[in-house]
């Protein structure tokens, strides 16, 4: 019988870690520089302009080893869509706030869209679809790069990254905090809490992990700053001993709580469950719209302009081509022998033969069709000697097999 309860408050407690949530950027941040506090002489100074709202273009990197972990546009689409609500206390469980905390709930006046333009002024949907022989990744920031197995940022200074891909252990999803090294800032969200449909699984199914990752993202730590009793570094939180999960009931005091209205569980930068957290407060607003400030970390994002499909300059972006099984070889990458180019355009590629029967086209930045040929055997070089000097696209093959150059004429 012993041995049988203990095989049950094992299993419980089993259960009971798997429901937790699990948030990886503070033991990310240990081996991971980043500035705690910037200068916030200019706190607050994004809202010198009256109502302005800070719009985020996002670029959602999905790296995905199985078809389960290539989620749908619909699965993100709503999860755009939870933080949109959430940054704007537009989301309506937030009346589930106690009466006390009520007066702190604060519309961050921050939206966020898929980006509609890609580094070189391709047209993009701001979704990345990329095959990886990774089963399960570690936060150690292989999904941020190409050569161990993810998929290499976009400009951090423009764009906020979200790799969505499968995590190891119990660990939701971890974020950079502004003032880390740029090429692996960004948030790392497991594929089965990302959104709130399609593969999200309970208690985690309502999109409130990316919220708080991206409030890490934007400056915010945690409620109990990481250590017994400790400092959020912001004013209006409430002192409290330690995280909460699942969904307390009001009022939770902890041992350090200042008085009887005791911890604010429900807030984004706590650990209880999805359905159960739903409010930013002023002072995290403010933390979080300082990062935009003329001297803030991410104050180049308000000349992102890479929300409006009309800012694009080129076609669509190529997509890496899908891949369904493990063992498949993942064919050398078309090159360009010289880019800029003089007189000739010559390929690289793993066997020559294979460009055969390719069709390569030459556009001009506008969209106009300059060239238009089918690559033949022994005759892999384009004759670009007539063409003006200035940047042009070249494009090789069709459909899922495209590729696309900025080729630059000298
Ligand atoms: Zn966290």
């Amino acid at each position: 019988m012993r041995y049988l309860t203990g095989l049950l408050i094992g299993i419980f407690n089993f259960l009971a870690l798997q429901a937790q949530r699990n948030c990886g950027t503070v033991e990310y941040l240990k081996t991971h520089p980043f500035v705690a506090s910037q200068n916030i002489t200019e706190r607050g100074g994004r809202d010198t302009i009256i109502n302005e709202i800070i719009t985020i273009p996002v670029v959602i990197h999905v790296l995905y080893n199985n078809p389960a972990q290539n989620i749908s546009d619909a699965q993100i689409l709503s999860q755009i869509d939870v933080l949109n609500k959430d940054y704007r206390a537009l989301n309506q469980d937030k009346a589930g706030t106690p009466f006390v905390f009520q007066k702190l709930i604060a519309d961050c006046r921050i939206s966020f869209c898929l980006a509609k333009v890609a580094p070189g002024g391709y047209s993009t949907n701001g979704i990345i679809r990329k095959y990886t022989n990774v089963s399960s990744f570690l936060p150690n920031d292989d999904m941020k790069f190409s050569a161990r197995g993810g998929a290499d940022a976009w400009d951090t200074k423009k764009y906020l990254n979200i790799w969505v891909c499968s995590m190891q252990g119990r660990i939701l999803g971890y974020a950079a905090m502004p003032g880390g090294p740029e090429n692996s800032d960004g948030v790392v969200i497991n594929y089965d809490v990302f959104g709130n449909r399609g593969s999200v699984r309970s208690p985690f199914d309502k999109g409130r992990t990316t919220t708080h990752e991206v409030g890490h993202w934007l400056g915010l730590k945690h409620l109990w700053g990481d250590s017994d009793c400790g400092d959020d570094g912001i004013d209006d939180t409430p002192q409290q001993y330690g995280y909460n999960y699942g969904c307390p009931s009001f009022p939770r005091k902890s041992l350090c709580s200042t008085d009887e209205n005791g911890d604010l569980f429900m807030n984004f930068m706590d650990f209880a469950n999805d359905a159960c957290m739903f409010m930013f407060t002023q002072g995290q607003k403010i933390k979080m719209r300082s990062v935009f400030s003329k001297t803030g970390f991410r104050n180049a994002m308000l000349q992102s302009f890479t929300c409006d499909s009309a800012n694009a300059s080129a076609g669509p972006l190529p997509q890496e081509t899908p891949r369904t099984t493990v063992a498949e070889p993942i064919p050398e990458m078309l090159r360009l022998k010289l880019n800029p180019v003089s007189n000739f355009i010559e390929f690289i590629y793993k066997e020559k033969s294979l460009l055969a029967g390719k069709q390569v086209q030459i556009f001009t930045t506008t969209g106009a069709r300059l060239y238009h040929a089918i690559l033949q055997t022994g005759n892999e070089k384009i004759n670009v000697n007539y063409l003006p000097s200035g940047i042009y696209l070249l494009v090789v093959g069709d459909g899922a097999d495209r590729n696309i150059f900025k080729v630059v004429k000298i």
